[in-house]
């Protein structure tokens, strides 16, 4: 039987884990000199381990570079992964062969960030969204054509506007084009890769609760890449915060936000703007010192130690593991480990100084 676990909407869904990622890591060869040597590896994802649970969204945020798109690309097996299992649905999609993979595609797809560059200029809107289906189905045309209508409503586009092309559409028609064509093939996950990005504000809000909309109305599971935090704190149901390609924080939107453990997580999160006024007046914003280490060459210990203010020496020789700190949330930092000898015996973090470079935003 199910787990079931509330909601903000005080709505029950279901935990059972749908994408079950282990361990996953990306790495890109760099090659120097006349003869092309491998001479190290861009660590972009460099061993990472989480669940979606299915009917879940799950918000992955970071910094630009952090690796956060590399893992949704991974997932998808757009890039071949280094070393590690991605289980969707059951099957091992990190171990697939070609034939194997294409009949899994259905399952799995992806939201684009710049629906500019994801559509074919001449392509007519029916041949886009109809294009997944020519791929994997021998349906005749006029089922083809049904089934495209569907999906033109279910995104909201109207039918009418099936023989135009991509330029004739805006920014935020064009990505709900890309939702339809994620949709043709009834996928059960979806991976939306900064979605919001390249649209204007105003149509930001429309898209996300499009998305919503289809998540509930046909059971979809959302892997949401994304650097906009506050957009995150509306769709997501869990969030895992990255950086410097290692998962730093896992928890559920509301602890997360409420009260970030992870330094980093903290300093991402006093960015962002408080909707109440009494919270806000008392918000401090964290500025991190020094720059983000190169992932050809990051830090022996945690990947964090070059800029985070509570640093202390066990943290630049011993890489945390991500480790579950408190119930439903994972946290890879000494503060909360047994490791650190200021907490042997205990589950919160040591007594530590407060951090020097916090101001206080007025
Ligand atoms: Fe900071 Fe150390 Fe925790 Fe890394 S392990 S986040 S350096 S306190």
């Amino acid at each position: 039987m199910l787990d079931a676990r509330p909601t903000t909407s005080g709505t029950a869904k279901p935990t059972k884990a749908l994408v079950q990622v282990r361990d996953l890591k990306m790495y890109f060869p760099i090659h120097t000199g006349l003869l092309r040597r491998h001479t190290g590896d861009v660590k972009a994802v460099d061993g990472i381990t989480f669940d979606i649970n299915e009917g879940e969204t799950l918000g992955l945020v970071g910094e630009s570079g952090c690796g956060k798109s590399t893992v949704g690309r991974a997932l998808l097996r757009l890039y071949e992964p280094t070393a590690g299992s991605v289980v969707i649905g059951g099957v091992d999609v990190a171990s697939l062969d070609a034939e194997a993979l294409r009949k899994t595609r259905p399952q799995m797809q992806m939201v684009f960030q710049d629906p500019q560059a994801s559509l074919n200029p001449r392509m007519s809107l029916a041949d886009i969204i109809g294009e997944p289906l020519t791929e994997h189905t021998d349906w005749d045309s006029a089922r083809k054509l049904a089934r495209i209508y569907e999906l033109m409503d279910a995104v909201g586009l109207n039918r009418r506007f099936a023989n135009r092309f991509p330029h004739e559409f805006s920014g935020g028609q064009r990505q709900r084009i890309g939702i339809a064509r994620a949709l043709a093939l009834k996928p059960r996950f979806i991976v939306c890769d900064e979605p919001i990005a390249a649209l204007d504000v105003s149509i930001q809000a429309q898209v996300v609760n499009l998305l919503e909309d289809l998540q509930e109305e046909f059971g979809l599971t959302y892997l949401f890449i994304s650097h906009d935090l506050s957009m995150v704190r509306h769709i997501a149901d869990r969030v895992a915060v990255m950086y410097l390609g290692r998962i730093a924080e896992l928890s559920s939107r509301d602890d997360l936000y409420a009260r970030p453990l992870h330094p980093y997580a903290e300093a991402l999160l006093s960015a962002v703007p408080e909707p109440d006024p009494n919270l806000s007046r008392s918000k401090e914003r964290i500025i991190l010192q020094g720059d983000v280490p190169s992932p050809a060459n990051p830090p022996k210990g945690c990947n964090f130690c070059t800029r985070c203010p509570r640093v202390m020496p066990i943290c630049r020789e011993v890489k945390p593991d991500l480790a579950e700190v408190e119930p439903g949330r994972m946290v890879a930092c000494h503060l909360y480990t047994e490791i650190n000898p200021n907490v042997a015996g205990r589950t919160g973090p040591a007594e530590v100084k407060e951090p020097t470079n916090k101001e206080t935003v007025k």
